[in-house]
């Protein structure tokens, strides 16, 4: 069976979090996106694995609520700082692998994501041995990535390196960009949301299409021993809207060649500091130039709320117009994943009017142009106007 699948969120107990991450609200949306199975998040966490045990409980690992499924997850940082999620086949080894881990920790009762003093090698060790699935998260993010802080994976995982069973992309990379590192080749790619809020342009706007034997963690252990071949296809945003696509300051967003950042020793002319983007970071660590066969499809979308803002005219996606036209699709279609992917783009034109019906056309083909993102800002669709406009204004902009 296939399943649309994103792994990886937060409950309102992580910090910066928004209130409204509960599991009811999470299953109406998710229905709503055309998600099938959700990760709980911050399943160590006590007080949110009290409301994973009030859902209906499908298998040792899947449980339920109003017909969404959520399998159990939950995300750590490590003590070199680099963030981690971990899949669970049961609640008994949640609690088991939480027992563990409060020893090494000091917010492991008050942070859904708690810190523990670890390192990523004795983490994987503890994963091993409890019979978690286990890989690190949005790997390419300078701050808490795994390549962010190491230059391999021996380097954070050390004798468990092989052990990983999956290397979330995150936001401002794709697969392409992976497969430039070859220690990455048999490693299975997930894109996942690692949404704070329950609202359609956060949640699941990264996901995976899955296809597994049943619908339990060992169908999703079998996958990731199948490696690449059981993926159907990630979907997600084009790198370059991720916030850390290019190197960027991060005081006021000007955008840098590499080149252009060592000379200046990574110092804005502004006085801030220049972050290296994921891109960058990226060429930085490539080592091949063969592309594995069996990589899965990566489509490049954003959140139907975002297309509808930019096609309106409106700079924010959560606008009353742009909601109604976004309830109007849904309620006529089905659901976020069909508006998006599958449905006859006529359809979305008699609901939803030419420009909005135009742009996700556009991003079906991949023929969208982008203001990539860097230093903590966003990327930024560019319509065909715009980029007119723009013209002279090259996607770096040293100066
Ligand atoms: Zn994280
Ligand atoms: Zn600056």
């Amino acid at each position: 069976m296939n399943i649309n699948a994103d792994l990886h969120l937060h409950s309102k107990y992580s910090s910066g979090v928004s209130e409204k991450m509960d599991f009811k609200t999470l299953s109406v949306e998710g229905e709503k996106k055309g998600i099938d199975l959700l990760g709980t998040g911050d399943c160590l966490h006590p007080r949110w694995r009290r409301k994973i045990k009030d859902l209906d409980k499908e298998r040792e690992s899947i449980f339920s609520k109003r017909g969404m499924r959520f399998i159990l997850t939950g995300e750590l940082e490590t003590k070199d700082r680099v963030h981690h999620l971990l899949i669970f086949p049961s609640l008994s080894k949640v609690e088991e692998l939480y027992e563990r881990l409060s020893r090494f920790s000091s917010n492991i009762d008050s942070d859904g994501r708690p810190r523990v003093e670890l390192y990523g090698e004795e983490l994987a060790l503890m994963a091993k041995e409890t019979g978690c699935l286990f890989g690190p998260t949005h790997a390419f993010t300078p701050y808490t990535g795994i390549y962010g802080n190491h230059d391999s994976l021996s380097s954070a995982y050390g004798k468990y390196s092989k052990d990983i069973h999956f290397l979330e992309l995150g936001l401002s990379a794709d697969s392409t960009y992976a497969d430039k590192i070859s220690e990455l080749h048999d490693i299975v790619y997930l894109s996942n949301s690692d949404a704070h809020s329950p609202f359609p342009h956060r949640l699941a706007r990264e996901f995976n299409t899955l296809c597994l034997y049943e619908l339990s963690f060992e169908g999703i252990d079998k996958l990731f021993q199948d490696k690449k071949g059981k993926v159907v296809r990630n979907v997600g945003l084009p790198p370059e809207e991720g916030k850390y696509n290019e190197s960027a300051c991060r005081d006021c967003y000007s955008h840098f060649s590499f080149e252009g950042a060592v000379a200046r020793d990574w110092r804005c002319s502004c006085g801030g500091t220049i972050k290296k983007g994921v891109k960058d970071r990226v060429e930085e660590l490539s080592d091949t130039k063969k592309i594995p066969e069996d990589t899965p499809p990566y489509l490049h979308l954003i959140p139907l709320q975002e297309i509808i803002a930019k096609a309106v005219g409106h700079s924010s996606p959560t606008t009353k117009k742009v909601d109604e036209i976004w309830q109007d699709l849904i309620d006529l279609i089905g659901n976020e994943v069909e508006v998006l992917c599958d449905s006859p783009i006529e359809e979305i034109e008699r609901i939803a009017g030419e420009d909005i019906a135009d742009l996700v056309c556009d991003f079906r083909k991949g023929d969208v142009d982008i203001l990539p993102g860097g230093g903590g800002e966003y990327g930024s669709i560019l319509l065909e106007k715009e980029n007119e406009a723009e013209g002279s204004q090259s996607c770096l902009r040293d100066f």
